[in-house]
């Protein structure tokens, strides 16, 4: 006798280029490129959003919306600043990300892991992978700042007969991923998830690198830090730091992609494990332990690195207002007085888990009038309940 196939394996994958479901809200997460597609209409993060119903599929429970780090953070029994001992060179940060997958694998936890290396050509290019060494994990450390379709070896893993696998991803594919969960016929899967914000296509990217760095072709690396900087990292091992206000705010407005500016999903809610910066100080990591699945991924490298509470410093609700009109407006500073301003905010403003309300504040009241603005239909389904709440602190403009 033959096992019904599931219907989904009779769906049929989008093929490049078609436009997706999402239209020009797609973030290319790529579980249209795979028959999972059966199902997008209530997985996709942009056409469905659902956090409660996940947050108690995966975590069991929900966000409790009176407790202000579940507002911020989400549902989490844990949260730490951390720092490997010994950082993998080449990585994003110190490596945690990497370390933990390789670590997973070696002990025989899951059988691959799905993350996203770059294209032989091009650094900054995705190539999602299922790795199944070490070397493979390796090679895809370092953030890809660009949308990446990692959703798109799905199809791979229910052909590799792997009953065991970890996913790396950002939330709007953690989304579409824990709402097939259940389809992908595994005994176990885990999730460590990044923070991810104001990403954008590879084209975008390059008006970023260009409008941005003195030397846009040999960035190989680089991030918005807590002390209010851009750090570029070249391919000669230097540095470069541009104030946040510095940036030319007037020529970026179109630059980040619309799935990522009506995105609420900054913290990675849906991951078992979150490993990002924003909440710890700077040069550490900050880690968001969200269940018992994600505490055994951490526990895997906990001898590894050094820990300290998180904490928090400051009060952002000031800047965060200010930032609203000025950026709806597109100011942008001379670079002196935004190097002025730079110092000055590094020294009083906000550090910590204030740091992270501070970003995650600016972030949603940007995205809240983009949505209200351009699809002014979704904005009363999509908005989840928790961004509503932290938009409402802040007075909008129309
Ligand atoms: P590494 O060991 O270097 O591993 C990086 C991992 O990220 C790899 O496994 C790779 O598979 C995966 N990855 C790389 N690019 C992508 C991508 N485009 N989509 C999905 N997975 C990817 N943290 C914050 O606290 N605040 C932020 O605002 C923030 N913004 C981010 C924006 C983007 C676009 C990304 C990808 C990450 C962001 N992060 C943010 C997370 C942070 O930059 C680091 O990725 C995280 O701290 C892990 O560092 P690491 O050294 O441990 O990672
Ligand atoms: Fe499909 Fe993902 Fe795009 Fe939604 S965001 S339309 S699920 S590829």
């Amino acid at each position: 006798m033959t096992l019904a196939q599931p219907s989904h394996n009779k769906a049929k994958a989008l093929r490049p280029g078609a436009t997706r479901p999402a239209k020009e809200l797609c973030s290319e997460c790529g579980f249209c490129d795979t028959y999972y597609i059966h199902y997008v209409k209530e997985a996709c993060a942009f056409l469905n959003q659902q956090f409660p119903t996940l947050e108690q599929q995966t975590h069991g429970r929900s966000r409790d919306l009176e407790a202000e780090n579940d507002v911020y953070f989400g549902v989490h029994q844990d949260m730490m600043a951390a720092r490997k001992q010994q950082p993998i060179e080449g990585a994003q940060w110190t490596g945690i990300v990497s370390t933990i997958a390789i670590e997973m694998l070696t002990k025989g936890l899951v059988e691959g892991v799905v993350c996203v290396q770059n294209t032989e050509s091009d650094r900054f290019q995705p190539q999602p992978v299922l790795a199944t060494t070490p070397e493979e994990i390796l090679a895809a450390r370092v953030n890809k700042p660009t949308l990446s379709p990692n959703l798109s070896v799905l199809e791979q893993v229910e052909r590799s007969g792997m009953k065991r696998l970890l996913v790396i991803g950002v939330g709007c594919q953690i989304q579409a991923l824990r709402a097939v969960e259940k389809q992908l016929g595994l005994e176990q899967l885990y999730v460590l998830g990044t923070p991810c914000v104001d990403n954008v296509s590879r084209a975008g990217l390059q008006k970023f690198l260009e409008t941005t760095s003195r030397s846009p072709d040999t960035v190989v690396h680089y991030e918005f830090m807590q002390d209010f900087r851009v750090h570029f990292k070249h391919e000669d091992g230097s540095t470069e730091t541009v104030p946040f206000f510095g940036l030319k705010t007037n020529q970026l407005k179109d630059v980040f992609a619309p799935s990522c500016m009506s995105c609420f999903d900054y913290v990675n809610g849906l991951a078992d494990l979150v490993v990002g910066y924003m909440g710890a100080p700077f040069g550490w990591q900050w880690i968001v332990v969200r269940n018992d699945r994600g505490q055994a991924m951490l526990d895997t490298v906990m001898d590894q690195l050094d820990t300290q509470p998180v904490m928090s410093v400051g009060d952002r609700k000031a800047a965060v207002q200010q930032s609203i009109p000025a950026y709806d407006k597109a100011v942008t500073l001379p670079m002196w007085a935004a190097k002025l301003m730079g110092v000055v905010i590094e020294r009083i403003g906000p550090k910590g888990l204030e740091y992270a309300r501070f970003s995650i504040d600016s972030h949603f009241t940007r995205n809240y009038l983009y949505v209200k603005r351009n699809y002014p239909q979704k904005l009363a389904a999509h908005v989840p309940e928790f961004a509503k709440r932290i938009v409402s602190q802040y007075k909008l403009p129309d």
